[in-house]
């Protein structure tokens, strides 16, 4: 059993601190290549070795394998959603027990935590981390590299922030923005606007069946959020958009909503409708969650955590591909805090050496059992 103790609350700021102050925006190729060197570098002093730093597009993922035989994968990523600049607007500071600045809580506390609980580990050989450059722009580049390592280790620790309090996530909707856009023909409104397609007119008829689209009882949100239309308020509007954000909780709402969507028609046989965009992320259901959660509430309260709760959330991450492809997975595990993506991020910096302890003891179990086999009640088939 290894203990929140084990961990020095002062080494895991100064790391903190380091990151933080390395700005590390998603597509900012520059950027995140210093920042792979500084986490290499971390990675060389607490584990004994260097990662391989796996050049693409989007910048270079950082990928450390312990040696032996893979049995549990920690996934994170170390892009963040700050523009470059918000450093010197909001540089990384501890004040009242809550470190901030950019990124910090999503997820580089995370990064922190995670190399330090490898880091005690006596046995590391079974370990893998994998520290993706894109997950914050839908991680397009390094999608099939963790499914692929996910598939190789078996089971999938994500560092993903906690919820409130301090929650894992043990399930995650599948989310996607579909985009409309009708095109209708403009004409003035008061002089001859039976000449005129309005596609505002349109729009508002395919409303009602877009809502329509919902399964509550199955958890699938369908809702309209952002429309524009038109160009002055004397034109019949030639052209509408509206985005509908598309959340579903179990695999099999996908392809239903998308063709539900792609069955909508136009009234007006010359308006014409296009559809873009798509579900992304598939849908984590709770089943890929159930055994590591059990295991990680073994070992809460070893770890210095009172009550460790599992919930699940709308939002998608790099665990729904995991999950989608049949590995057990279990997310949230990063840290805790919150203000995530905006100017009040923090991370509560006494829960890190505790949540430290909690991946260090999962990383412990899973390598002294055998390999998790592949999920079978999680795919397509519900
Ligand atoms: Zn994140």
């Amino acid at each position: 059993m290894i203990s929140a103790d084990r961990f020095s609350l002062e080494a895991m700021l100064t790391d903190l601190e380091a990151l933080v102050s390395c700005e590390s925006p998603s597509k900012d190729v520059e950027r995140l290549t210093v920042h792979a060197r500084l986490v290499s570098g971390l990675m060389v002093r607490l584990l004994g070795s260097a990662p391989e730093l796996i050049d693409s597009p989007v910048g270079p993922h950082i990928h450390w394998k312990g040696g032996g035989e893979p049995k549990v994968l920690i996934l994170g990523h170390h892009d963040t959603v700050h523009p470059v600049g918000t450093l010197s607007r909001l540089p990384f500071a501890v004040v009242d027990g809550k470190a901030s600045g950019p990124g910090v809580f999503d997820m580089k506390a995370g990064i922190v935590q995670a190399i330090h609980a490898v880091a005690a580990l006596e046995d590391k050989s079974h370990v893998e981390i994998l520290f993706t450059a894109d997950e914050e722009v839908g991680s397009h580049a390094s999608r099939a590299l963790l499914e692929e390592r996910a598939v190789a280790c078996g089971a999938a620790l994500v560092l993903e922030p906690s919820a409130d309090g301090g929650a894992l996530k043990i399930g995650r909707k599948g989310t996607g923005t579909l985009t409309l856009s009708i095109e209708g023909r403009a004409s003035h409104a008061g002089l001859e606007p039976e000449k005129g397609i309005n596609s505002l007119v349109e729009l508002a008829a395919l409303i009602p069946q877009i809502v329509a689209i919902a399964n509550p009882e199955l958890g699938t949100t369908v809702t309209p959020t952002l429309a524009s239309s038109g160009t002055a308020d004397n034109v019949v509007p030639a052209l509408t958009t509206c985005a509908v954000d598309v959340r579903v909780a179990i695999p099999a709402e996908k392809p239903r909503v998308e063709a539900a969507f792609a069955a909508l028609k136009v009234q007006h046989p010359e308006a014409r409708l296009t559809i873009s965009g798509q579900i992304g992320r598939p849908p984590m259901h709770e089943s890929a969650a159930t055994e590591l959660f059990a295991i990680a509430q073994k070992f809460a309260a070893s770890a210095g955590i009172e009550n460790l709760d599992g919930i699940s959330v709308g939002g998608g991450s790099d665990g729904n591909f995991t999950a989608a492809v049949g590995v057990q997975t279990l997310d949230g595990l990063g840290a805790v805090g919150g203000g995530a993506h905006g100017d009040t991020e923090h991370v509560v910096v006494a829960t890190m050496p505790s949540r430290a302890a909690l991946l260090a003891n999962l990383c412990q179990d899973l390598g002294s059992m055998a390999k998790r086999p592949p999920l079978v009640s999680v795919p397509a088939s519900r």
